[in-house]
């Protein structure tokens, strides 16, 4: 999705008051631990090894070289031995890409029966890694920072983890949304402040009149059409609730006609986003329903009602989940309504059409129905449940004077009963710790009801993500009470305004 093959390096701290025999070893052991990792399978990405680090000059030819090399997303830093940090402050100043410190050690267990001075010198992160996080703490520079053993998976696991966070990052300045729509009416959680957003993430959103890329649709080739709209009928399930086959056919053959014209656009255009209003449809015959769901399943982020924070969310944690093996998907969704039975607590996510199928568990339907609102044919839309378990609903928001992204641990669940007269894709959630304190929370924190959502990250990743962008981050998990988390919006409107 990036069209880059991304790496990220792994550059090991040290100085020349050991000898050259220790910073051999130095070199020998992080190759070593370069080596096995690569090994595990677990890394998203190929760590790639630099030599040893032990002044000024070449702390900062390093960290100019990781800026100008399209293809390093991050630098991971280590210190072996006692690295002095005033040389490292240069070129930690000149340094614009993610930073992990992985404070680890080469040995896992003390060499009890061996152990001497020497080895004390040459094996001394403890001390080293120390001195390093002392100054990138004092310059104030965003960092994660990640402890263990090397060879543990959990580590790996945790690196592999932050990889993914480093991506987002990187990233981030590379979105462009495309806006057809404008922000509905009087509607005030999908406004924002749009050159903000670029200052913050690096976001291009524009606007275009709606009929430019209506001319696109139109300009679809029957043959190209009826070529997809074969393909939709022998991918998904055809559930014609009495309606005519061939009137049918025709209202999906209107969403084939969308998918195609609208990602000629975005590719000519160069956009990965894209948001819609069903109030401002201009020449389109339907609200793009089962089109915006299968260029969402393609990478391409989506908000409705002329979203453009949650347009730009969803793709990017599309880019951050990328290649993901087994991912369980990530979309654009919708609070709408509740479950209040006690025991049974939980949130029916929907919306109008626009769920992507990622998420989907099972088979996916078609289904052809009216749309209660707007003043156009009927869509065709795919229909189906959302898998189950551990996910994440972020909701990014503009607070008038910055910018602040709530994040929410949620479980999702089936509902208790089939809904056979609801003609949408839905999931069904309880918000963490519980849907009283979630819901609390969330509406205090002024989390939209529109959300972008994954089964494939997490909230730690994603307020890394904010963390790197300099904005606020507040997690609404296990661990939330009310009176702790309204001091914590309280103290953060001083710290963050
Ligand atoms: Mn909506």
């Amino acid at each position: 999705m990036t069209g880059k093959n991304y790496v990220f390096w792994f550059a090991t701290g040290s100085q020349d008051l050991y000898g050259d025999e220790c910073l051999a070893n130095v070199a020998k052991h992080s190759k070593i631990i370069v080596e096995k990792m690569n090994e595990t399978g677990l890394l998203p990405f190929k760590l790639v090894w630099k030599p040893t680090l032990i002044d000024s000059v070449s702390i900062r030819k390093l960290f100019n070289e990781a800026n100008a090399d399209d293809t390093c997303a991050g630098v991971i830093t280590w210190m072996h031995t006692f690295s002095p940090a005033k040389s490292w402050i240069l070129g930690l100043q000149e340094y614009r890409k993610p930073l992990l410190h992985l404070h680890t050690q080469f040995n896992e267990e003390i060499p009890y029966d061996t152990i001497d001075m020497d080895f004390m010198n040459e094996n001394q992160s403890a001390h080293g890694d120390r001195e390093y996080g002392h100054i990138v703490s004092r310059m104030g520079m965003e960092r994660k920072v990640i402890v263990g053993h090397w060879s543990h998976e959990n580590v790996v696991k945790r690196i592999a983890s932050w990889m993914r966070t480093a991506i987002g990052i990187t990233e981030s300045s590379h979105i462009r949304v495309l806006r057809i729509a404008d922000n509905m009416r009087n509607v005030a959680v999908t406004e924002g402040d749009k050159v903000e957003a670029q200052i913050k993430f690096g976001w291009e959103i524009d606007a275009y009149p709606v009929n430019e890329i209506c001319e696109y649709v139109r300009d679809v080739s029957q043959g190209d059409i009826d070529a997809l709209v074969e393909e939709y009928y022998s991918k998904y399930d055809i559930i014609l609730d009495g309606r005519d086959e061939k009137e049918f056919r025709k209202h999906v053959a209107v969403q084939a006609g969308i998918e195609i014209g609208f990602e000629r656009f975005l590719k000519e255009k160069n956009y990965h986003a894209i948001v819609t209003h069903f109030g401002d449809l201009g020449n389109l015959q339907q609200l793009p329903g089962l089109a915006i769901q299968r260029l969402m399943e393609k990478g391409y982020g989506f908000g409705a009602e002329g979203d453009w924070k949650t347009a730009a969310m969803v793709r990017l944690m599309k880019i951050m989940t990328a290649d993901i093996k087994d991912a369980k998907g990530t979309s654009f969704m919708e609070d709408y309504t509740y479950n209040l039975v006690p025991g049974k607590e939980g949130i029916l996510q929907a919306h109008m059409l626009e769920i992507c199928p990622s998420v989907a568990d099972g088979r996916i339907g078609i289904r052809v129905n009216p749309l209660s609102m707007g003043e156009r044919e009927d869509p065709a839309r795919l229909v189906f449940t959302s898998k189950t378990g551990s996910a994440i609903a972020t909701s990014l928001i503009d607070l008038g004077n910055r910018f602040r992204l709530i994040i929410n641990d949620v479980v999702c669940k089936k509902t208790e009963k089939p809904m056979p007269n609801l003609p949408v894709a839905t999931a069904f959630w309880t918000p963490m710790p519980n849907l009283e304190v979630g819901a609390e929370a969330w509406i205090l924190a002024g989390g939209a009801h529109h959300t972008a959502f994954s089964f494939d990250l997490t909230a730690e990743q994603m307020g890394d993500w904010a963390a790197a962008m300099g904005i606020e981050a507040v997690y609404i998990d296990k661990d939330t009470n009310i009176k702790n988390f309204k001091n914590e919006l309280l103290w953060n409107s001083v710290a963050y305004r």
